[in-house]
């Protein structure tokens, strides 16, 4: 199998409305922190990750009383909802039949048949997929035992494994992942994947990091997959608030073309002919960004002397020039404004832009 065109053939798999694999379009993820039981601080948290662009939640199901909050939280969110089971069957039962979206469970990991085909047969029922999460630092013993420590080899085994048990009960809306922190092994671990098997992956670094070390880490390591056409949805795990993990998730992905309807900022890196306040301007049209969903080229230049030719590819921008800003589309200056408005400006001008894209 051609690695590059890996994302397009996977076999499509339903999570709700949103369709994992099959099509060149990676989905973002992120998952809660709070309780899951705690059903109005989930959907807090919820409504927030919907509103920075996140398309598909997870939570987790560590008690029985966290999969009984599901129907409630199902009711308020409008996003699909994917339960995290680590082996208790019950607990699976009970996030399916409350009406889950997906369920990330390790088949392998529940224990008896007959459990393991209830749980199979439930989420055939109700037509929902089970993502397989396979992790080096938890691997199975008689893995472990055949490869000493943690390989790509050893996980891709896993997966295969796990994959097996479902194929054996003629079940196929499966999702995979093979984290790992550790970035060599990780990239391996889905390269390896992506040509044992064609379900779609889900891609991610594990544990790694804060906001700013696990930011350059997971984009270091994912950036190397989505280059090869490998990865069919993201989640970037942060030690942050998981609205960071949407905002990296989203950068990754317009970074390599594959944000659909994401506005894009380009800024220089400053020098001494800067003319205004460059870093507080780039950072405030930055998060003014954020909400735009249009996928607008946005240019913010310290200096008008080079300012508005080396941003000739961006829609619309600003460069300062001694006291007020170059307002410039497509390269040509448009009109002059005053330093104190032009930020200002600029939005209004992104805003004309975005709303003639809706209208197209
Ligand atoms: Fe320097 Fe002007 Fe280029 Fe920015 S746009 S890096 S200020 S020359």
């Amino acid at each position: 199998m051609n690695s590059f065109t890996h994302r397009k053939d996977t076999r499509p798999v339903k999570v709700g409305p949103i369709t994992i694999g099959g099509n060149d379009e990676v989905i973002m993820q992120s998952m809660t922190m709070s309780k899951t039981h705690d059903v109005e601080a989930t959907v807090a948290e919820i409504h927030r990750l919907e509103e920075a662009g996140c398309q598909i939640v997870r939570v987790t199901c560590p008690e029985m009383k966290d999969a009984e909050a599901i129907p409630e939280i199902k009711k308020q969110i409008n996003i699909p909802l994917v339960a995290d089971i680590h082996f208790d069957y019950k607990m699976a039962l009970k996030a399916i039949e409350g009406g889950v979206d997906k369920i990330r469970i390790n088949p392998g990991n529940i224990g008896r048949r007959e459990k393991v085909e209830a749980v199979v047969n439930a989420a055939k029922e109700k037509g929902i997929p089970i993502r397989i999460g396979v992790n080096a630092g938890s691997l199975e013993k008689h893995i472990l035992d055949k490869y000493g420590y943690p390989t790509a080899d050893g996980m891709v085994e896993s997966a295969l494994h796990h994959i097996k048990i479902l194929e054996e009960l003629e079940f196929y809306d499966i999702i995979v992942s093979m984290k790992a922190s550790d970035v060599h092994l990780a990239v391996e671990a889905y390269e390896k994947a992506a040509q044992a098997f064609s379900y779609p992956l889900h891609l991610g670094i594990t544990e790694s990091g804060t906001l700013f070390a696990g930011t350059v880490k997971s984009s270091a390591g994912l950036g190397i997959l989505l280059n090869k056409g490998i990865g069919n949805t993201i989640r970037i795990s942060l030690s942050a608030d998981p609205v960071e993990e949407i905002k990296v998730a989203k950068e990754l992905l317009k970074s390599f073309g594959l944000a659909a309807n994401a506005a894009t900022l380009v800024s220089c890196p400053t020098c001494g002919r800067i003319e205004i306040d460059l870093i507080s301007i780039a950072n405030e049209v930055e998060e003014y960004l954020q909400n735009i969903h249009a996928p607008i080229k946005v240019s913010v230049l310290g200096c008008a002397v080079n300012g508005p030719g080396e941003a000739k590819e961006a829609d619309i921008g600003i460069a300062g020039a001694r006291g007020e800003g170059l307002l410039f589309m497509k390269g040509e200056t448009v009109r002059k404004v005053p330093e104190e408005s032009m930020v200002e400006e600029l939005k209004k001008e992104i805003d004309k832009l975005a709303a003639e894209h809706e209208e197209n």
